[in-house]
């Protein structure tokens, strides 16, 4: 098996709480699920929908703030235009971003699903807990990168594990169906180096900066 960030061979490990298998890369850090533990479709919009992504939870608010307020002050010179890309079914951060002066659009695989950013180009692309999700991150950043203007900005926030397997095994970040790829910022940073962006910054929990070089 071969790691989907950087194809160098991977070594696998087993849950034994959840029974499931994990594969973890050497040399980039991904550790990500054994495909045949992927959850359908179906199921993975059940979960999403499980989920209380509004207004009314101010705590979600807070957490999208204190997103927004890591990196505000080195982008607003030059943001004018946003993408939200996997907003969820209450899109809170795309109109916290508007509430900011910032032209924004979003976009998201079950609930926004008309692809408001084609022939478009954007300063900031957000895209918070999606990467995830995804069976294939590369790819998709480098589809965002090609969607970025010159210099611009892609914010994503997923929780960074240890990279230890002993701590993986009682992450509760794990636990998710629909989890199926772990980063650390190292990982990420590989990632986004081969997709021409640079990392500005990290908070070493769960946000990472990229800038189109
Ligand atoms: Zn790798």
């Amino acid at each position: 098996m071969y790691c989907t960030v950087c194809n160098s061979s991977v070594d696998s490990f087993n849950d034994p709480q959840l029974d499931k298998k994990f594969y973890q890369c050497p040399h980039c850090e991904l550790i990500f699920l054994d495909k045949k533990f992927y959850v359908a479709p179906i199921a993975e919009k059940k979960q999403y929908d499980n989920h209380n992504n509004s207004f009314e939870d101010s705590g979600y608010v807070q957490m999208f703030e204190n997103f927004l307020n890591f990196f505000w002050d080195d982008i607003k010179e030059n943001t004018k235009t946003a993408l939200d890309f996997g907003c969820g079914p209450g899109p809170v951060l795309y109109e916290l971003i508007k509430r900011r002066n910032v032209k924004s659009d979003c976009y998201d695989k079950f609930y926004q699903t008309q692809k408001i950013y084609e022939n478009k180009k954007y300063d900031l692309i957000t895209s918070t807990e999606v990467f995830e999700h995804l069976d294939n991150p590369k790819e998709v950043l480098n589809f965002l990168t090609t969607l970025l203007n010159n210099n611009g900005v892609i914010a994503l926030m997923t929780l960074f594990h240890t990279n230890k397997q002993s701590d993986f095994l009682k992450w509760w970040y794990r636990r998710d169906p629909t989890h199926i790829t772990f980063f650390t910022p190292k990982c990420i940073e590989i990632m986004a180096n081969e997709c021409g962006l640079n990392v500005i910054k990290h908070d070493n929990k769960r946000i990472i900066i990229l800038q189109k070089k």
